[in-house]
């Protein structure tokens, strides 16, 4: 499903397109993306907000549990006025009022084999993130995961150690969470059990959206197999590459031809714009300067109109399409992005300014 996104959305995630990084092809990207986050407790109530505020398009939330107030310490999206009240709804509500470009849907039912396994409606996702806190479910998940040729970002914590790791068991050489478990892991008793500082448990979260956004923007050495084992006792971080069990009860037949990496493509490249120099210029080219009022008046550049980059999508209305647009700026980085969201827009007629070459 295509979705574009309005001027007033890019002017939302200019502080991602100021990373060169992150191109607006990449926004768009996160935009059409589908994520099915399978607990909104100490893990989902940390990692749901940055991956609505960062523009994922599509989240879909399960939890049948209600607020308690022995949650709240590490739950902060929840309220104690709204003890007692479903976690998934409540959790739908605040990331419609944080991004409401984000399309989000409240499931309250339990993630049960039946639920995750037998529902048509679920095999749809570009992602499952597991943010429960039993072993049973994470291996519902992974059999998902499994079944569905879906990647699955999987995070727990317990006391101050957690793990957060990319699985895809479909893959020919690609592990599963069984591959990494083969059974019940001694600590897996749950925070209620085991007890949690409420920032270690937003810490695992916080690492998963990271870990989830990285993956998808192809940012960092991030691919299915990767998995970070953290203590947030010692500051111990350690980052594994895992393979394979060839042995797995999971996954150890799954070599399927078509299964290829869903995200092989994510690290999106730049659309050919031309980076000109000011003798290249035809005297009818706009040249729009995308600094800062501050940038510019220290540094100003001859005959160029200033509309800074966080403004440029309201402008577009301002701006000929007949013309040439030429974007400048101090490195090259925000005249690129502006030239890729300009071309989001219809106007194909843009280039880059080189700084060095704009006197
Ligand atoms: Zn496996």
């Amino acid at each position: 499903m295509d979705k574009g996104i309005t001027p007033r959305e890019w002017q939302r995630y200019e502080r991602h397109l100021a990373l060169p990084e992150i191109t607006p092809t990449s926004q768009k990207h996160l935009k059409q993306t589908h994520i099915l986050m399978v607990g909104a407790g100490g893990l989902g109530a940390a990692a749901l907000p940055y991956l609505a505020g960062a523009g994922i398009g599509y989240i879909t939330i399960m939890d049948d549990d209600s607020v308690d107030p022995t949650n709240l310490h590490r739950q902060t999206i929840y309220k104690e006025s709204e003890t007692g009240q479903n976690k998934a709804t409540l959790a739908a509500d605040y990331l419609g009022n944080l991004n409401p470009h984000c399309e989000v849907t409240a499931l309250t039912e339990r993630a049960t084999q039946e639920a995750l396994l037998q529902n048509e409606e679920l095999t749809k996702f570009d992602l499952i993130l597991d943010g429960s806190d039993n072993f049973e479910t994470k291996l519902l998940l992974n059999k998902m995961s499994v079944e569905t040729k879906t990647p699955l970002i999987s995070a727990s914590v317990n006391r101050f150690e957690a793990m957060v790791g990319i699985f895809a068991g479909y893959l020919q050489d690609g592990a599963c969470y069984n591959c990494l478990f083969p059974e019940t892991p001694q600590n897996s008793c749950n925070c209620n059990e085991a007890g949690v500082l409420g920032t270690a448990a937003g810490l695992a979260g916080l690492y998963q959206a990271h870990l989830t956004l990285c993956y998808l923007l192809g940012i960092g050495e991030v691919t299915t197999g990767t998995v970070l084992s953290l203590n947030f006792e010692t500051f111990r971080i350690q980052k594994l590459q895992l393979g394979k069990d060839t042995s797995c009860r999971t996954c150890s037949g799954q070599n399927s031809q078509d299964a290829t990496e869903r995200y092989e493509t994510t690290k999106i490249q730049n659309e050919e714009v031309a980076l000109l120099g000011r003798s290249d210029l035809e005297p009818d080219h706009l040249i729009i300067d995308v600094r800062e009022p501050y940038e510019v008046e220290a540094d100003p550049i001859r005959a160029a109109l200033n509309i800074p980059l966080a403004t440029l999508p309201l402008k577009l209305s301002d701006l000929p399409k007949d013309k040439m647009l030429a974007l400048v700026c101090a490195a090259n980085v925000r005249s690129y992005t502006g030239a890729q969201m300009l071309k989001e827009f219809g106007f194909d007629n843009v280039c880059v300014l080189d700084k060095a070459r704009a006197a």
